[in-house]
Order: structure tokens, then sequence, then C-alpha cells
């Protein structure tokens, strides 16, 4: 029973340097966050130990009675939290989730519509070598080129021609909020479910601070390790009547035993998301979302050929337009980099890069707000960035200015 770092000092090293990397640079990848300690210790708890194939109560498997109670927890939990009738929190990931949720609901060869993957949406929304581009048939929807907001009259054109059985909302990559409405509205004219990818926004559903598309949905998949602020995993929420379909789907349909320990650390995070905390600082990621995408929207910006995708941001994220910049996608990303802030780069619609280089960023603030930033560091780090895509930069400054923020809010301070 040797510590990591008895036991193998090769992968403690690598651990303790992703722990330094964390602290000692700004994290504004629009997906990732900072899991509170809590969640990392039930995370990493003997519950990785335990089989328990099956839901609460019905387990292929002895002696379950404890992980029924972190599971039934989690789920009870999630239920409150976005008033949904059905709640399965087993999926290993978001992928996983989406996976099941089709499976649920479609044969192979069934139409879904979704949010391309060029214009925001997600790699299970249908894209061509994924198996959701590989089992169905995918329709994809846009954005209108001139507002870069999707284009809900294409959706509905493409709804009544193709009689979609699923059609798909949601996003990676888009800072604007959906019409759940108008989205149920259409898949009701058709006769198809409506699946809504919650992922990136459920933090901010959580905690009031963006429409839930509970609602309107049929189903709502999320993970819950990026605005939620949880253990990386995925959940799904549903109707009661379509709650035997997913479970079914999920075990035995796509997975094996739950990661038990990981659904422990949900149901942490699920408490945590309850939190006025948590509120605050979806409040802080919003607040800090909309002074990054205002200053790289003024004439300085402007004039290095920066501009912000939509003109602005009502989510915790803001897409950089580069293709009037010196700077492509990659150049831009490995600029900041090197002064210690990470974001990645991110294929702009209609790209007139290839995808490995991109023309944009997309730079998000959930991780933070979580450290703690609020308006005033919000503002220092916009000005830093836009002072960074500019032809020219006094990287060394702009590196010290960087280590400054990161002190300010020491991260994981009893972590070493
Ligand atoms: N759905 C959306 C909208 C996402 O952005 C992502 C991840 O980026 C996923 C699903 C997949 O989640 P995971 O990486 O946990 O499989």
């Amino acid at each position: 029973n040797s510590s990591l770092h008895e036991l193998d000092p090769e992968v403690a090293a690598a651990v303790d340097a992703e722990l330094h990397r964390q602290q000692s640079t700004l994290e504004m990848i629009a997906s990732e966050n900072f899991a509170p300690v809590a969640v990392m210790e039930a995370q990493g708890s003997v519950l990785t130990n335990k089989y328990a194939e099956g839901y609460p109560g019905r387990r292929y498997y002895g002696g379950c009675e404890h992980v029924d109670v972190t599971e039934q927890i989690a789920i009870d939990r999630v239920k409150e939290l976005f008033g949904a009738e059905a709640a399965n929190v087993q999926p290993h990931s978001g992928a996983q989730a989406n996976a099941a949720a089709m499976f649920a609901l479609l044969k192979p060869g069934d139409t879904i519509l979704g949010l391309n993957l060029a214009h925001g949406g997600h790699l299970t929304h249908g894209m061509k070598i994924n198996f959701s581009g590989k089992l169905y048939n995918v329709v994809p929807y846009h954005v209108d080129e001139k507002t870069n907001l999707v284009d809900m009259d294409e959706v509905e054109r493409l709804a009544k021609e193709h009689r979609p059985q699923l059609i798909v909302a949601g996003w990676s990559a888009y800072p604007r909020q959906l019409d759940f409405a108008a989205f149920r509205r259409i898949a009701d004219e058709v006769g198809a479910y409506l699946m809504v990818d919650m992922a990136h926004f459920a933090g901010l559903v959580a905690a009031g601070l963006h429409p839930s598309p509970v609602p309107h949905a049929h189903i709502v998949t999320t993970t819950t390790h990026k605005t939620l602020g949880g253990p990386r995993g995925g959940v799904i929420l549903s109707t009661a009547e379509l709650a035997k379909k997913i479970n079914s789907a999920v075990f035995p349909g796509q997975q094996g035993g739950p990661l038990e320990h990981v659904i422990a650390a949900k149901a942490v995070a699920f408490k945590v998301a309850a939190s006025q905390e948590f509120k605050d600082r979806q409040r802080r990621t919003l607040e800090g979302a909309k002074i990054l995408a205002e200053r790289l929207t003024r004439p300085d910006a402007t004039e290095a050929g920066v501009s912000v995708l939509s003109g602005g941001t009502d989510v915790h994220l803001v897409l950089v337009d580069l293709r009037n910049s010196e700077l492509d996608g990659q150049q831009a990303e490995d600029r900041l980099h090197g002064i210690g802030i990470t974001v990645n780069r991110n294929a702009i619609p209609n790209d007139p890069r290839p995808p490995m280089i991109t023309s944009g960023l997309r730079i998000g603030t959930p991780a933070l707000a979580t450290r703690g930033f609020g308006a005033e560091e919000f503002r220092e780090v916009a000005d830093v960035i836009a002072e960074a895509l500019k032809p020219s930069c006094d990287a060394e400054s702009l590196t010290s200015r960087v280590s400054a923020l990161a002190a300010k809010f020491p991260l994981y301070p009893g972590l070493g």
C-alpha cells in the first residue's frame, strides 16, 4: 500500500507537473473547470473497486448497499437541480450519454438533425466518422452566414423536408442561447424527438442564469465537468415516460459496470451546484465572458484584425474571429500559451483554413471564475489577451501580468 510517489515516481512526477501547470497558468479552455477537492476525494475513493451493474436496489452484484446510497443521492440531486422527472447518472462521459440517448430513441439508419461540427456542433451530433454519423442518416443545420446565429428557418425547412426521428439542439462552440421552444415546436410538427445537449451551459442553467431546456426537450444530456464543475462524466435527464428506455440503453445497451466513484463525485458536485457560492460563480463566469467580448471588439482589437463572432456573448465563452488577423488560430493559441494562457483554436463557420490550423479561438471563463476571478481580474486578463493578439507584443511583460493574476488566486493550495 505504497503512496503514488513511492510506487510510481514517473507517474507521480507528471501529476505534480500538471498540478503546477494548472496553478501557475490561466485556464481558459471553455470546456474545462477545476473540480472541488471534495469531488476529487470522492472520485479517488474506494468506490472505484466496486462492481454494480444495474441500478440502485436492482443490481447484478452483491455488496452494493453503499454505492446504492451514493448513486441514489446523485439521481435525486440532479433531478432536483434541473427539475427533471428522471435521471441516469451512469454515462461515463458526454459522448456516452449522447450515444445511449440516441440508442434509446433511434434505429440505425434513422434520420437526425444536428448542428454542423464546423458551425459549433459536437462530434456526437452527426460528424461523419463519429458513431452518430456512421449509424444514423445525418442532416446538418448551420448558423446564418451574416448573423452567425443558428438559422431556425433552415432547421424548420430541413425538418419538414427530411422528417427526422430526432432533432439535436446543443453546441460546443456557440456564444448565444438557443430557442428551445422553437426547436420543440418544429420537432412536434414533424413528429421528432427533441434532445438538448446542454453539456456546455448546464452550470448556467443550474444557476438560473440561462433558460432551461428541461421543460421543452424529451431528453437532455450533459457532461458534469464543464460549467457544472464536477468530475468528468455524463448524465441523461428525461421525461418519466422515457426513463426505462434510457436506463436500458445505458446498461446493458452501451455500458457495463458504472463508475461508482465518479457517480459519488457527481453527487457531491450537484450539492455544490445548488449552493449560493455556485450561483455567484456562474454570475462571474458570464460577467467575465461579456468583459472579454467587449474588450476584443474595441477599436485597437479591430485594427489588429480581431473580432468576436456574433458581436458578443450570452454564455461562458467568446469565439474570436481571426480571419483578418496576421495570426491564424494555431499561431494565436501558441502565442497565448507562450504567455501562460491556455485556450483552444477553433474553426469558425466557413473557415478558410484547415481544421488543424483554423481562423478562430474559443475562450471561456468558467475555470477562472471558479478560481475566484471577478470583473477586475477579467478586465486585466481580457486586456492581456487583446495585447497578445496584436501583430507584435511584449511577451515578457504579458507573462508577468499573467503570473500576477495566477498568484492572486492560489489554486488547490493544500495540494502542493
Ligand atoms: N456534448 C457537447 C456539447 C460537448 O461539447 C462535449 C465535449 O466537448 C461532449 C458532448 C462530449 O463530452 P465528453 O468529452 O465527456 O465525451
